[in-house]
């Protein structure tokens, strides 16, 4: 076995016993990056090795004198393109801020540095976190390592492919309406979406800031367990940090028996692929056989996810990123003789064309006189909806679901159509307007292609959520199966 086909647990404890030391896991990474990332394309930046490699010494440095990091010390990583790293590029893969290096960290960089963790470079992403392929990156499309002619999900797209990939261990994405779900689902990894609050927003760039939340992406559940022990926890530098943490790995292992799992009929029905189905559906009487209590239930607000999802993310979009106006940072068009042409140029020029219908579409329904049929409506539902899951919450511990409708799906097939894009992540927008958290397992395969779970939870349960994937995960036996990344592609 090579050693970065590890884990990222594997790869600590072999580091705890000294059989190995975090630069030689970092040379193995980097081995394997230099194998397969012509391929694949995961990364936007990758840093310098001679600096990675003097960060790793620096690690095994203070481990050799006994200093206390923590469990996933030494372990090579990468974050989305969207989490500010100083003095690294940080583009959110939009030609608007090609150029931008933040002068300071994201709070999850802090945690994972003050960690010893070791950052190899920045994922490829759809441009500002619009989008379900990671197409949509203004520098280059990733592919999926299970068949290189499809997508590998997105808008965390490089993020779950290097994990799948194994060129790093694990890596942070953000998930707005499913953007770390849905690619974990496709690349076979796991994927979580904490509750909201549970992690600081601060130095994320600001997609919709009351869904946006970072998640970890990770080859098991366990690991993804280690990486949220690390990077929950308060912080007054975001207003809305909770102070919920818990100690996730310690719910591990624990007896299942009893839970009790709803699956909701409007999320079995129309638009799900059959073969799709028959997995979950085994996945469901796997839960059974482990003592797990799996009924029918119904969410039947269901239908107006999408709408109210669409109108408040377009809504805050528009807001957030009116920052971008070419005078304070990033990309500025060099014409025009006013202020507003030049605003109008950058914005143009900068934003690629679904950013830009999405503003638009955000500007239209904040409109004062559209306001209240619009936006205001869209909260009240989204109220409506989080009744819905809080009702189902008082008799069921866990919500389980199709992370997707489909696999991975070809590059560059009907990307475009706005029907087939959005029915894309039906299924994962739910647990982002409610603030519940929800993660994706792998469950099987369909045609060689990787099929996730979907599990919500109560909100800030995530321990009892992880207590419950991690026997399911035992269960499944799908776990450690590897893509072969091959140029030809295709199955
Ligand atoms: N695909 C969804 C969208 O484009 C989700 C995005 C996300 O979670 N960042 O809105």
């Amino acid at each position: 076995m090579k050693l970065y086909e590890m884990t990222a647990c594997e790869a600590a404890a072999a580091l705890r016993k000294k059989e190995v030391t975090s630069q030689e896991l970092t040379e193995s990474v980097l081995e394997r990056i230099s194998g397969v990332e012509g391929i694949i394309k995961g990364f936007i930046t990758i840093l310098e090795s001679e600096k990675i490699l003097q960060e790793a010494k620096k690690i095994d440095k203070l481990l050799a004198e006994g200093k206390k990091l923590s469990p996933l010390a030494g372990i090579p990583m990468a974050l989305k393109d969207n989490i500010c790293t100083q003095g690294i590029p940080t583009t959110y893969a939009s030609k608007m801020l090609e150029n931008y290096r933040p002068s300071y960290d994201a709070h999850v960089t802090e945690k994972l540095k003050e960690a010893g963790t070791v950052l190899m470079g920045k994922a490829n992403m759809d441009e500002f976190a619009m989008g379900s392929s990671t197409e949509r990156s203004f520098f280059h499309p990733t592919r999926n390592p299970w068949d290189i002619s499809r997508v590998p999900g997105g808008s965390s797209g490089g993020s779950a492919a290097l994990v799948a990939a194994d060129e790093i261990f694990f890596s942070l994405g953000s998930d707005t309406g499913g953007s770390v779900r849905q690619p974990a689902s496709m690349c076979g990894v796991v994927g979580l979406k904490p509750t909201y609050g549970l992690v600081s927003r601060y130095g994320l760039a600001a997609l919709a800031p009351s869904l946006d939340q970072v998640g970890p992406l990770s080859k098991d559940v366990r690991d993804c367990a280690m990486v949220l022990d690390i990077i929950a926890g308060h912080d007054p530098r975001d207003s809305t940090s909770a102070k919920s943490k818990d100690n996730y790995v310690d719910y591990l292992g624990r007896e299942v028996k009893g839970f009790k799992i709803g699956f909701p009929k409007e999320f079995f029905g129309e638009g799900l692929e059959e073969p799709v189905k028959k997995v979950i559906m085994e996945a469901l009487a796997k839960s059974e056989q482990l003592g797990a209590e799996v009924d029918e239930i119904s969410l039947p607000k269901t239908p107006y996810v999408l709408p109210c999802y669409h109108l408040v993310v377009s809504a805050e979009i528009s807001s957030a990123l009116a920052r971008y106006d070419g005078v304070r940072y990033g990309f500025r068009a060099r014409e025009g003789d006013t202020l507003s042409e030049l605003y109008r140029q950058t914005r143009s020029r900068g934003f690629g064309s679904e950013v830009k219908k999405r503003i638009i579409l955000g500007t239209h329904v904040l409109r004062t006189e559209h306001y209240d049929d619009y936006y205001w409506k869209a909260l009240k539902v989204r109220t409506l909806i989080k009744q819905d899951f809080e009702k189902v919450f008082r008799d069921y511990d866990l919500i389980a679901t199709p992370t997707s409708p489909t696999t991975a799906f070809k590059l560059g097939a009907k990307n475009d159509d706005p029907q087939t894009v959005h029915s894309r992540d039906n299924y994962t927008r739910a647990a982002n307007l409610t603030g519940i958290p929800a993660i994706s397992i792998p469950c099987g395969f369909v045609e060689g292609l990787p099929v996730g779970l979907q599990i919500m939870g109560r909100p800030f349960e995530e321990g009892r959520m992880l207590q419950f994937c991690y026997a399911l995960e035992d269960m499944l036996g799908v776990k450690g199966y590897k893509p072969e990344i091959s140029v030809e592609g295709g199955h």
